[in-house]
């Protein structure tokens, strides 16, 4: 029988805590370079692609610098991240992901991933969970960042899926922006300040329950 739904992942911050390896990755640049940086900042990166981060951190002192030089400082961030990526193992994935996602399978319900982040891939076959998911769409596939609904919407398309049929699964404010845009109930992961406007919020992803995505699907069909 041809799937009626699916949850579609966000990954940053939702499958695994990898807003902290950016962090470190940032920490450690910004370090060598003597540019001020800190969690503070970090935190107002979430969900942003890496040229925006880097304007957010260097604000009104973009301007002193050239673009072949923000170039060169995003190839030496993603390569530092790459690098802490390629040490991640499946004790990586947040407590209450491995779970939800096959009670998911199990009720015939589909499983994606949607992430602005062209590492998804690596981080998927780290984490060891790529067997469990029946669709893929990242930054390589739609390089426009969240809160543009087309990552959203690829992964419906090829889920063969309504968006209305879709429940997205988000810790950014952009990302639940962007679920919505692309016409899906969003389930929001963190405090009400940042994911607020989901239809549904909890605090961390161990406490989204299967009986709350199986609600919003069945809100979305009624
Ligand atoms: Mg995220």
């Amino acid at each position: 029988m041809p799937i009626q739904h699916a949850a579609i992942f966000d990954l940053d911050g939702v499958l695994t805590d990898t807003a902290e390896l950016h962090y470190q990755s940032w920490q450690e640049l910004m370090d060598q370079l003597g540019i001020p940086f800190d969690r503070q900042v970090n935190e107002s990166l979430r969900g942003l692609s890496r040229p925006e981060s880097l304007e957010v951190i260097l604000g009104s002192r973009s301007a002193d610098f050239s673009d072949a030089w923000k170039q060169d400082i995003l190839r030496r961030k993603n390569e530092n991240y790459i690098e802490r990526v390629r040490r991640m193992t499946p004790a990586d994935l947040l407590p209450g992901v491995e779970n939800l996602l096959r009670a998911l399978r199990e009720r015939g319900v589909g499983v994606a991933v949607a992430s602005s982040s062209r590492n998804t891939g690596l981080v998927l076959e780290r984490l060891g969970i790529r067997p469990l998911l029946d669709v893929v769409v990242d930054g390589n596939d739609v390089p426009k960042s969240k809160p543009d609904p087309g990552v959203f919407l690829e992964a419906a398309r090829r889920l063969a899926l309504p968006p209305a049929r879709c429940v997205v699964i988000e810790d950014a404010a952009a990302g639940v922006e962007g679920a919505q845009r692309a016409g899906m109930r969003v389930v929001g992961v963190g405090p009400a300040e940042r994911v607020g406007k989901a239809d549904l919020v909890r605090k961390r992803v161990a406490e989204v329950g299967i009986e709350d995505l199986l609600g919003l699907f069945d809100e979305g069909t009624a």
